[in-house]
């Protein structure tokens, strides 16, 4: 290190992240068919695990994607800095020939990590993440330098058909640009700007996750080639440039373990089965589908392997989500309120559970041919509970569901809001259909 530079001297003219927003290169790609797609990878402030998470995805695969075997697909080039089998000279050539626009096929941009400020490296002549080396005019004359994975990324998106951010890291940033964030790390959308458009005119599509689910990539990079190759729409993303139709739900909705919550029933440590949130989990309010899809090959996920939701999919993920592993702020709340209705709600499921568990026969015969072992015999609320549920089902009160202008009806009440357009003192609501068939006074038809 040169003890005469200045903190802000940029050493030896490395080329770094572009200080103003480039002028991107707009150019009009064909629609389908295509033969070949070359998908271009890049690394940077990474740890790898994205690599590692599409490598495994099986549903689809990406064999079928480099073989060129998926119909109605184009073959992919993948020049990936892990998986390529050329090294050197002739790894990077590709990645030149894409930024100059000579390839003669389109190509798509993955980025897997946060992008760094170069320039913060630049000032001690170093770099965060780089690839290639190139001749640039320094202190003593042409010296060969490495290209920051930033440079490329800003020389390549505006040619691509489609620019992804897989992983957290490259969608928002992530552990890299955590507080503190020594090397200035941002995500890809921070760095190309908001006026970034690819080729076809899309914004950067971000799959967060960290690791993201290997499937998430490869069912969006699918959905995109049907789109190039002009057989399908354009997927659906959300205002943040997530595939919708796989963010658009919270973990804990489509968790295992949400039963024990609706019931109020927690669990103290790790390995005990029930909900995790007094534990640290933020599934209620974080957009990920780990649980409902698995980790790999549907197996795993973090609630079903016993870890509880730390939120790594979410933009205010690490810094909002910290201290990991304490229970979030607003649980005590919702989790007092789970209790009391859960504690009721449980046991009159126990009954119709053990209820359920009974053949008809055996209550005619009063007895149970099990060889297990004593089952306990009918108690009068076992006889008075399922009654009770079919007088309610038989007159429609269970059907008439949970909304609030009709919790009224089970009072005979009327409602509270005008619906249909039909003023509330001119309608009658359903429990007062009902109550007044059973007292004579009238038909559902005349009072519909
Ligand atoms: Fe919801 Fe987490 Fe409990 Fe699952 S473990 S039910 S995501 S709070």
């Amino acid at each position: 290190m040169d003890g005469a530079a200045t903190p802000d001297k940029v050493r030896a003219h490395q080329p770094s992240i572009p200080e103003t927003e480039p002028e991107h290169k707009r150019q009009r790609l064909p629609l389908g068919p295509l033969k070949t797609v070359h998908v271009f990878w890049l690394a940077g402030m990474s740890c790898d695990g994205c690599s590692i998470a599409v490598t495994g995805a099986t549903n689809p695969g990406i064999e079928g994607l480099l073989l060129g075997v998926v119909p109605a697909m184009p073959k992919v080039l993948l020049h990936h800095p892990v998986l390529a089998v050329e090294s050197g000279e002739a790894f990077v050539k590709w990645f030149k020939d894409g930024a100059d626009g000579k390839l003669g096929d389109p190509y798509v941009l993955v980025f897997e990590g946060s992008v760094a400020d170069e320039r913060i490296a630049q000032r001690t002549g170093g770099y965060f993440s780089a690839m290639g080396v190139e001749m640039m005019d320094g202190e003593n004359g042409e010296e060969t330098h490495p290209v920051p994975t930033a440079t490329w990324l800003h020389r390549l998106a505006p040619g691509a058909a489609a620019t992804i951010a897989i992983g957290t890291c490259a969608t928002w940033g992530g552990v890299p640009a955590a507080e503190g964030n020594p090397t200035g790390s941002m995500s890809v959308m921070d760095s190309l700007g908001k006026d970034y458009r690819s080729a076809f005119g899309l914004p950067v599509i971000n799959i967060p996750g960290c690791a993201p689910i290997g499937d998430n990539f490869t069912e969006t990079v699918f959905a995109i080639l049907l789109f190039l190759q002009g057989l399908g729409p354009l997927p659906a993303f959300d205002e943040l440039g997530r595939p919708a139709w796989l963010f658009n739900q919270t973990v804990h909705q489509g968790c295992t373990r949400a039963g024990y919550y609706e019931e109020g029933t927690f669990a103290h440590e790790y390995g005990d089965p029930e909900c995790l949130v007094e534990i640290g989990c933020w599934g209620p309010v974080v957009q990920c589908n780990i649980v409902k899809r698995g980790a790999i090959n549907h197996m795993g996920g973090c609630m079903e392997a016993g870890g509880v939701c730390i939120g790594c999919t979410m933009p205010g993920f690490p810094d909002k989500f910290s201290p990991f592993y304490k229970p979030p702020p607003g649980a005590i709340i919702s989790t007092s309120m789970s209790r009391g209705v859960g504690a009721v709600i449980r046991r009159l499921r126990r009954l119709s559970m053990r209820e359920g568990n009974r053949e008809t026969r055996w209550d005619v015969l009063k007895a149970v041919p099990s060889g297990w072992g004593h089952v306990q015999g009918r108690t009068l609320l076992d006889v008075v509970n399922p009654f009770f549920l079919r007088e309610v089902a038989a007159h429609g009160i269970a059907a008439s569901g949970s909304q609030a202008g009709r919790s009224g009806a089970l009072l005979g009440r009327r409602s509270s809001r005008s619906r249909g357009g039909v003023p509330r003192r001119e309608r009658w609501t359903r429990g007062d259909a009902w109550w007044r068939c059973r007292k004579g006074r009238g038909t559902r038809a005349e009072s519909a």
